[in-house]
């Protein structure tokens, strides 16, 4: 059986520019290359879920421009279920602006469309989230919007991943219907009032939530009572760690819907995240299930 897994949150189209430095302002200089790439929190967990083989469904809002044209063409490729067919007129599709050289880069994030997703349109959409395995949510679409999803699967008894990123404040109404947290280091401390610095475990403790701290090449941490857990990652040669959370988001996502234990969820979920950091990009990496059950041997 594929789980079902919908994951509702942003998506965007990321425009990187490739420079010698990054213009100071006021400044205009001559790059060296210029790609798009799909991009967005949201739709970078969607198509891990899917390579995956989940059965992926994928709320979000994209602007009446080419770009969103484009991203739902890329979906659907990904064979992700998008729903929400009518894009929102007078915004444009999120972009992520980035400029990357040797030593330095910038972004702006235009979130557009993604700040359309309402708690309104949610609910024209309450039977895909009850029928979900797992709702995966991140924060790149609006707070309360997040909310509306976490409260609409707790009504349906559906479990809830958080990826807490961008790192921000959390209200408590929403960590509490929360059963996976999945921060890493800066968002962690995002979602407590314990000082930085502070014992991690002090910080767990406060957190209702099954808390996975993602920590980059050290891997995960989870709490087993008064220890925390290290599910060290793979050693690979990481070509481009960009979206590496995304990747193993992904990844978590589909091991939980599956059955697998914790500590097992983990694993599997720093594979998928090893075999992604393997490629450029955020989503190009992204290994199927098979791929991911070669290198995990
Ligand atoms: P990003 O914002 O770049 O997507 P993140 O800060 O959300 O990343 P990280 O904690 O850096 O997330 O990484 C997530 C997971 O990806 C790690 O727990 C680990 O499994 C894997 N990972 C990241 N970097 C590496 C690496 N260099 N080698 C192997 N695995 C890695």
């Amino acid at each position: 059986m594929r789980p079902k897994i919908t994951v509702i949150g942003s998506v965007n189209m990321d425009l990187i520019s490739m420079t010698t430095k990054v213009p100071l302002p006021g400044e205009t200089i001559i790059g060296s290359g210029f790609m798009t790439q799909p991009g967005g929190k949201g739709a970078n967990q969607a198509v891990a879920a899917a390579r995956l083989g989940a059965e992926v469904t994928m709320i979000g809002c994209v602007g009446d421009d080419a770009f969103g044209s484009e991203l739902l063409t890329q979906l659907k490729k990904e064979t992700i279920f998008w729903p929400n067919v009518e894009p929102v007129t007078g915004l444009s599709t999120g972009v992520a602006q980035i400029t990357v050289s040797k030593e330095d880069n910038s972004i702006i994030v235009i979130p557009g469309a993604n700040d359309a997703l309402t708690p309104e349109i949610l609910e024209r959409f309450e039977n895909i989230i009850a029928e979900s395995d797992i709702i995966l949510l991140q924060m790149e679409i609006p707070l309360q919007t997040v909310v509306k999803a976490a409260e609409l699967a707790d009504k349906h008894l559906v479990r809830v991943i958080l990826n807490p990123a961008p790192a921000q404040k959390l209200p408590s109404e929403l960590l509490n219907l929360i059963h996976y947290l999945t921060p890493n280091e800066h968002e962690v401390m995002q979602l407590t009032n314990v000082k930085a610095g502070a014992n991690l475990l002090d910080v767990f403790n406060e957190i209702t939530a099954t808390v996975v701290l993602t920590k980059g090449v050290e891997g995960v941490y989870y709490q087993n009572e008064n220890n925390l857990v290290n599910i060290p990652s793979y050693k690979v040669k990481a070509i481009d760690t960009t979206g590496a959370g995304d990747a193993f988001n992904g990844g978590f996502a589909y091991a939980i819907a599956t059955g697998h234990s914790l500590p097992q969820a983990c694993k599997f979920a720093n594979a998928v995240a090893a075999l992604n950091v393997l490629k450029r990009g955020a989503q190009q990496g992204l290994p199927t299930l098979s791929e991911v059950e070669v290198f995990m041997q």
